[in-house]
């Protein structure tokens, strides 16, 4: 998943930075209001972690001018306030979820799995497409009875996938969604990680899950 962290605080944004990039999403920052704007208008985000002190503005602003916009991406707020007026603000304002200031990063993390979760709560929480099963709650994959072990990379990319049965995802939107805005390597980079999917998804005599829509994209098979 593609998510964005705003937050002004150096030493509390690298600290979630690299926490939520070791869980295996792509993970970019902004430090101000204008920063976020910037990349709110590029990229699609699954979810959004945002401070309520910024240098240039308020998170609070920032987060009904993105609702009044029309944008549904989960918002998890952060503050140093801690009183119920701010948690009402924060909530009226558009945000999801609310974490006071001190937390410990787990507790981050817990919160931004449940805001991940939440669509497919009500329905599957275990995804399902065709024989390979993904359960985005303990990180696992499944070839029919087979656990197959993937990088958090590769495990992000199969969710986005399989998200979308059917559908076919180009590969700009693929970079977009599970690589970061830093991202400068191969342009490949997308195909070496599927053929690394496909390969790690392998079973014999059954098809692949994996198709290539030449010219496009991926697509998952759907039965
Ligand atoms: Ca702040």
């Amino acid at each position: 998943m593609r998510l964005l962290v705003v937050e002004d605080d150096e030493t509390l944004a690298k600290v979630l930075v690299r926490g939520l990039t070791e869980e295996g999403h792509a993970v970019d920052r902004a430090g101000t209001v204008a920063g976020a704007e910037e990349h709110l208008g590029v990229h699609a985000y699954d979810l959004v972690v945002l401070d309520l002190g910024l240098p240039d503005g308020d998170g609070l602003d920032l987060a009904r001018r993105m609702r009044a916009d029309g944008a549904a991406v989960p918002i998890l707020m952060l503050t140093a306030r801690d009183g119920l007026s701010d948690t009402v603000a924060g909530l009226d304002a558009g945000a999801d979820d609310y974490l006071a200031k001190p937390f410990a990063y787990p507790e981050l993390a817990a919160r931004v799995r449940a805001l991940l979760r939440r669509p497919a709560a009500t329905s599957t929480p275990v995804l399902e497409v065709g024989d390979v099963s993904l359960d985005p709650a303990v990180h696992r994959v499944w070839r029919g009875a087979i656990m197959v072990p993937l990088t958090p990379r590769e495990f992000s990319l199969l969710e986005y996938l399989m998200r979308r049965p059917g559908e076919v995802c180009g590969r700009d939107d693929l970079l977009d969604h599970v690589w970061d805005a830093h991202y400068d390597g191969l342009s490949n980079v997308v195909d070496v990680h599927i053929a690394n999917l496909r390969r790690k998804l392998e079973l014999p005599g059954e098809p692949d899950p994996i198709e290539t829509v030449r010219g496009v994209g991926y697509r998952m098979v759907t039965p």
